[in-house]
């Protein structure tokens, strides 16, 4: 088959690799109908250290079942399916508490990273083909009245907007600012608003950006030419955010979110981060301010969400801008690490 195989740092190359096959009685074999890129595959394009070469990146797939292991209930040959982007097994203490991303099994006991397309252990779906491990557990059939396209964001981004909210406890009447508004941020403000926020405040660099989070109904403020704590507090009846939700993953727009937030504020960090990250503790301890974090658990969100892109209450398809052969995936790689043609979701199809 063919696949965008990682060989390093802006060196993704569309070519031959191993068709994938069943390994074990729970893998499913998925044919890959689009994948798209994510904000999060561009740490491994600009060079993030991982050991492994010559594996399929992506995490983000929708596709056709084409083959099942003798274990697997949940899922049949023909299936249109989404793949929850962190996989768990389904059946250990973790994933039983709904933390796949700590999965005993997939981690090798926190090992190993269990994100499709980071390892050659878990191969990706910028692919014609991938092998799902743990099938059910991790595949979901897609709905008839879903799209292939709208299903491809419960793979990961519109699962982890809904996250950010819940971690944050985005509640009816609040006043959120969501940092970022990109792909991930701009889910995050429709989610915010799904769950009853008075005003959501959308930040960006970016004037592209929040001319589009305009469109969704957000309140915008460019911290370039505006003082970002001021604007806050003015749209807030000098009280200071409710809940704040950073999705872009820079340390010190972490530290800064927490001086938006009210007393008893929410901070939730979603935009992926590396780096250590300088937290203003007596702030936190002085105003009763929360601060959580994590990586996704799709399986978690994607029943509350169906409904929900079902009914049109969230259409992540808005997002999508570019659409290139699977064969032009660097190019869309190099598009969206370069924020070119106003770029914020590029989908692949193979
Ligand atoms: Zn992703
Ligand atoms: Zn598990």
């Amino acid at each position: 088959m063919k696949a965008v195989v990682y060989h390093g740092a802006r060196d993704f190359r569309y070519e031959d690799a191993a068709d994938p096959a069943l390994e074990s009685p729970g893998d499913a074999l998925v044919r890959v109908t689009r994948s798209a890129i994510c904000g999060s595959d561009l740490h491994l394009w600009n060079g993030l250290p991982i050991p492994d070469r010559g594996f399929a990146v992506g995490h983000e797939f929708v596709g056709v079942v084409e083959a099942v292991g003798a274990g697997v209930q949940s899922v049949r040959r023909g299936d249109r399916v989404f793949a929850s982007c962190t996989l768990g097994c389904g059946t250990c203490e973790s994933c039983r508490r709904g933390l796949m991303s700590g999965c005993a099994v997939t981690t090798a006991g926190g090992t190993r990273n269990n994100v499709f397309g980071f390892s050659a252990a878990y191969a990706g779906g910028q692919a014609e083909a991938v092998r799902v491990p743990f099938a059910d557990a991790n595949l979901f059939p897609i709905p008839e009245a879903l799209s292939d396209e709208q299903a491809l964001f419960l793979t990961d981004i519109l699962p982890t907007a809904d996250m950010a909210c819940e971690l944050a406890a985005v509640e009816p009447g609040d006043r959120v600012v969501v940092i970022g508004s990109g792909p991930v941020g701009s889910l995050v403000q429709s989610c915010a608003r799904v769950r009853g926020a008075a005003r959501v405040i959308a930040v960006d660099l970016d004037d592209a950006r929040l001319l589009r989070a305009q469109e969704r109904g957000c309140e915008v403020v460019h911290p370039g030419r505006e003082n970002l704590a001021e604007r806050v507090l003015e749209l807030s009846d000098g009280r200071g955010a409710d809940a704040v939700i950073e999705a872009v993953g820079r340390p010190e727009l972490v530290s800064a979110a927490l001086g938006l937030l009210r007393a008893g504020g929410r901070l939730a960090v979603v935009g992926v981060l590396f780096a250590p990250v300088e937290i203003p503790w007596a702030l936190v301890f002085m105003k009763n301010l929360t601060l959580r974090s994590g990586l996704v658990n799709p399986q978690r969100h994607v029943s509350r969400l169906i409904p929900l892109v079902e009914q049109g209450r969230l259409d992540p398809t808005e997002l999508i801008t570019h659409r290139l052969p699977l064969s032009e995936a660097a190019k869309g790689y190099e598009i969206f690490a370069e924020r070119r043609d106003g770029v914020l979701k590029v989908v692949l199809q193979p």
